[in-house]
């Protein structure tokens, strides 16, 4: 069996880079291990007049990555416009964000198109396709178009939202219909599938049974795979990391303060702004704080080109500055927050020098930081996960400090009981939390998605 993973962004090109986003930082690991050949946006566009789609191919671990130039003229509008102006505010239930034209969504179509022309090279009889995320729904109608009748999968890494919120989505019908032809959707929650099941329902007049509906295209099974990490390199890196000149001059930094840690990239979906009126409410009901816990928040700017990126990297810059200006001294800064990226290793050592993981999305598909920052703690004591019931990881992760995060009063209590907590407690909710992350790795993740991928497709074949 040959596997084809497309997504927009593959991993980043060397190791001691920022990754792109969860979804690249997931796959990069299983990729590597399973000879899969990875295809996705070489970061570089290309005119009308080259014949050959492929800007480079070359050797990831024992599979490849097959770099596309995407064609210029549709870029913006797939990827700033239909793409992340108005799939991704409606996935995450910000259909107030969606602005998008007739054209952002005839050049979503046309990369599409133009990455299942591309596929072709990959088609052999034993080959399985699986699509990644959001910027791809319609690949698997334009594959089939193409005559492609092997198995593919498509897995969605942001959250499905309700129908009522997807119907806001321009031409939602045409794009979620198209959607059947993929054998197999992947969800990372059950919420996330059950939305989906409803929007057929609802808006297809489709039942789903069992997770299986029928559509013109045959059957298609829907079903949840949450995401993991790789557990056990995760905990290796952040042990090895301790010695990383950022984290060291981290951890000299501190003398003696106790320190919380944020991770994001910068969207409206993590919840950043509420976030850091928790920390003012925190000095504020809890003055005796006050130069003993700090936070650290990293904020890697993403989709600056969107209008609503740009609003929020302001809002945000005005709001820590306020929050430090009130409450911060001579010698002491509340929130030292950064907009820029680090590599996973350099984050891994962050992680383990932070008593308080702090992850409060809005919306958030799984939440990889949130992993990651358990994976990185030490055993003999452990820091404690603040985490938004919001967020994908909640399911697994229960035994984290689980907040609201547009509750801003209780996520201050909730911060405060994390710096206070006693060791015995921290490591009870702290080894359960691992236990989850072994039993849901990436490369259980990985072998339970193309093995329901293989029946889904055996059994479409049997029912038609
Ligand atoms: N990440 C990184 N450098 C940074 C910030 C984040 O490498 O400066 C990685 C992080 O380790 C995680 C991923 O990017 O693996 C973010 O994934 P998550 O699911 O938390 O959010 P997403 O960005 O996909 O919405």
């Amino acid at each position: 069996m040959t596997l084809v993973v497309v997504s927009n962004r593959v991993a980043r090109a060397k190791p001691n880079e920022p990754m792109t986003g969860g979804l690249a930082a997931a796959l990069l690991p299983v990729v590597e291990n399973s000879g899969a050949v990875w295809v996705g946006s070489s970061n570089r566009v290309r005119d009308g007049s080259q014949s050959e789609p492929f800007a480079r191919i070359e050797s990831l671990g024992k599979g490849a990555l097959a770099l596309l130039d995407l064609p210029a003229a549709h870029y913006g509008g797939y990827y700033e416009g239909f793409a992340n102006s108005a799939l991704w505010p409606a996935l995450h239930s910000r259909p107030d964000l969606i602005r998008v034209s007739q054209d952002d969504y005839e050049s979503y179509r046309e990369v599409n198109s133009f990455v299942a022309r591309a596929l072709m090279r990959f088609s052999k009889p034993d080959t399985m396709f699986w699509v990644q995320d959001y910027h791809f729904l319609a690949l698997g109608g334009q594959l089939r178009e193409l005559g492609v009748e092997h198995p593919i999968g498509f897995f969605l890494h942001t959250p499905w939202a309700p129908h009522s919120v997807m119907a806001s989505v321009p031409h939602h019908r045409a794009l979620i219909e198209s959607m059947l032809a993929y054998d197999l959707i992947g969800f990372q929650t059950e919420e996330d599938c059950g939305n989906f099941a409803g929007y057929l329902t609802l808006e297809l007049g489709l039942p789903v049974k069992n997770g299986i509906v029928h559509s013109r295209f045959g059957l298609t099974r829907l079903a949840a795979f949450p995401i993991g990490i790789n557990v056990d390199g995760f905990a290796a890196q952040a042990m090895r990391a301790a010695s990383h000149p950022d984290v060291s001059r981290l951890r000299k930094s501190l003398h003696g303060e106790r320190l919380a840690i944020g991770v994001d990239r910068l969207d409206y979906s993590k919840g950043l702004l509420n976030r850091i009126r928790a920390f003012d409410r925190l000095f504020e009901i809890q003055p005796s704080l006050k130069r003993t816990v700090s936070l650290l928040q990293i904020a890697n700017p993403s989709r600056g080109a969107i209008e609503a990126y740009g609003n929020l990297q302001c809002e945000l810059a005005q709001l820590v500055s306020d929050v430090n200006g009130r409450h911060g001294e001579v010698d002491w800064t509340p929130i030292r927050y950064l907009n820029k990226g680090f590599s996973q290793t350099t984050l891994a050592g962050f992680y383990r020098s932070a008593q308080v993981g702090v992850v409060t999305p809005l919306y958030d598909g799984m939440n990889l930081v949130a992993k990651e920052y358990v994976a990185a703690q030490n055993p003999v004591d452990p820091g404690v996960l603040v985490l938004s019931k919001f967020a994908g990881a909640a399911n697994e992760l229960t035994t984290a400090l689980i907040v609201n995060p547009h509750d801003i009063d209780s996520m201050a209590r909730a911060l405060g009981m994390a710096f206070a907590m006693p060791l015995p407690e921290r490591r009870l909710r702290w080894e359960a939390m691992m236990t989850k992350l072994q039993a849901g790795n990436i490369q259980n993740w990985f072998e339970s998605f193309i093995s329901a991928l293989e029946s889904a497709h055996e059994m479409g074949r049997a029912a038609s």
